[in-house]
């Protein structure tokens, strides 16, 4: 398509109704029809990425194959999708401040006024557009976080306004997610809210062309009307978006709703491939129909928020369709593993997955689930942080290296066997300075994990300072404990695992980026497979 076609969506009402679900929805099922696709999320805040943010702020941060870190917005646009996302998919207003006032710096403005109008709008409409060129896309779905009304939003919303202008009728739209509540007490579903947040964004010269409603009760035709007339869209264009028990059902509820269709006509394209879900409705048929549960715990420390650890979450989905089991994920409180309750809930485990994480808080009740699961051979799958607490336990019960420990935890440790990267060691900036995105690893041949990806050179996304100390290789090294994967360059150590053992397995990098729908990732397969078969002994 030579024309580029750009669609907006904002959200109205409240926070958290799924833009990004809804988003990846379309986007998917413009996809599924031919059409070349890509999402990006223009996040509000100051800070220059969601890197430096405590996962109880704002969730998992995502990391993409070139090492930026962002929203997790982008994991579920990549699950959805099966593409990569890159840097230029994710925009804070951090990062369009730090670029007016590099470039004001240099003179590039000298003898004017830097100002929100035109200078922070005129960059955020560079941005929008520069995805879609960049990977020649046919159309570009753009998510405005945060809501209409939001002070820090306005500049995304004058930008949009600007380009949707620029753009013309039929190459842009926007698409306004709102909630439609429902009252209890007098029976019934309430338009206001939304007509209101319309109101808000016709305030700053928009016009939605599409509502989204999210709402726990379908919309009648009368209501439907109603939100027509009032928020001046076709009545066609009301969509209702019920909550649904997956958001892998999404896609399809959209096709029911035929946002995808309308969306097309009103960018002026007429022509459409039918839409092919086959594989994305194979995978859904097994994970709503699969015979049996395995118990998986996820220990960590940020695990009353499931957002912290969403692509983990996400990954257990995708490998447990592919064994036809239902993987329940058992939330274990890093903290309290000394505690009788948490403890009994390890003790009734098919499989334990020590989860990424940073500081000290948790760190005991980490190393104890490790012990725990060496010891009583139960399936176990150390993640970053977790591959780290792997050796410590190692180190400390099996080698007789009692202080061994991270300087992470203690910078004065006797025995350093996890310790800060060479180039990490003069950093004097946190943001953005860890090891991160893609990075090759070498598999050994007839490991355990070289036989599950069924490779022996694969690329992973990292994230994290530590790694493993070298000078502690050959210490570590037995006839059960073994170094299996490395970096070629550099010799670091990115996977371990224990031979006499059913499932144990360590990697200092995080898979869980890289699972789709339409490609689940082979160690979390295996491991959910490993866990249906300690679950059948039962
Ligand atoms: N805190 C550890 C490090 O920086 C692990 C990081 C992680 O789990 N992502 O190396």
């Amino acid at each position: 398509m030579s024309q580029k076609k750009y669609i907006f969506v904002t959200g109205g009402v409240s926070s958290s109704l799924g833009k990004g679900i809804i988003a990846a929805s379309l986007a998917k099922l413009l996809q599924s029809r031919g059409f070349k696709t890509t999402i990006q999320k223009l996040d509000p805040y100051i800070n220059i990425d969601p890197g430096t943010l405590n996962p109880y702020e704002h969730g998992e941060c995502f990391v993409t194959e070139d090492g930026a870190e962002t929203d997790l917005d982008l994991g579920h646009y990549e699950r959805f999708l099966n593409v990569n996302t890159s840097q230029a998919n994710n925009v804070t207003t951090g990062r369009i401040y730090r670029h007016i006032i590099n470039r004001e710096r240099k003179g590039d403005f000298l003898g004017k006024t830097v100002q929100v109008v035109p200078h922070i709008t005129d960059e955020i409409k560079r941005r929008i557009q520069l995805v879609g060129e960049e990977g020649d896309y046919d159309i570009v779905i753009t998510e405005i976080g945060g809501t209409v009304g939001d002070i820090e939003s306005l500049p995304y919303i004058e930008a949009v306004r600007q380009l949707k202008w620029e753009l013309g009728e039929e190459n842009s739209l926007v698409i306004h997610l709102t909630l439609i509540p429902y009252l209890s007490a007098a029976r019934e579903l309430k338009t206001k809210p939304t007509q209101h947040s319309v109101k808000t964004l016709m305030e700053s010269g928009i016009n939605a062309d599409i509502l989204v409603c999210r709402t726990e009760h379908n919309l009648s035709e009368h209501l439907k009307q109603k939100l027509a007339l009032f928020c001046n869209v076709n009545k066609d264009s009301v969509i209702e978006s019920l909550d649904a028990s997956t958001i892998y059902d999404v896609p399809n509820l959209m096709l029911e709703q035929r946002l995808d269709e309308i969306t097309l006509k009103k960018l002026g394209i007429y022509k459409w491939n039918d839409s092919d879900l086959e594989s994305w409705n194979d995978f859904l048929r097994k994970h709503k129909n699969a015979s049996d549960v395995v118990k998986i715990g996820l220990v960590g420390k940020y695990v009353e928020l499931q957002d912290s650890y969403k692509s983990i979450l996400e990954s257990f989905i995708h490998a447990g369709a592919m064994n036809d089991v239902n993987v329940e994920v058992v939330s274990i409180h890093s903290e309290f593993i000394a505690d009788k309750k948490e403890r009994r809930k390890v003790e009734d485990l098919d499989g334990i997955l020590v989860a990424p994480g940073f500081g000290e808080r948790g760190i005991k009740g980490k190393i104890a689930a490790v012990k725990y699961a060496r010891e009583n051979k139960v399936p176990f799958f150390g993640i970053c942080l977790g591959l780290q607490m792997a050796v410590i336990e190692y180190c400390r019960n099996v080698k007789g290296l009692k202080k061994a420990n991270s300087t992470e935890m203690n910078s004065r440790t006797p025995e350093p066997v996890i310790d800060l990267m060479k180039e990490q060691k003069n950093l004097k900036e946190k943001g953005g300075t860890m090891r991160l995105g893609a990075w090759k690893c070498k598999l050994k041949a007839r490991s355990r994990i070289a036989g599950i990806y069924q490779e022996t050179v694969i690329s992973e996304r990292h994230r994290h300072r530590f790694e493993f100390n070298n000078k502690y290789l050959d210490q570590l090294e037995d006839d059960n404990m073994i170094c299996s994967g490395k970096n070629p360059k550099t010799g670091l150590v990115e996977a371990i695992e224990l031979k006499d053992h059913p499932w144990f397995i360590g990697v200092q990098y995080h898979p869980e980026y890289k699972s789709t729908v339409a490609s689940p990732h082979p160690l979390f397969v295996s491991f959910v497979q490993a866990a249906k078969e300690l679950a059948s002994k039962r």
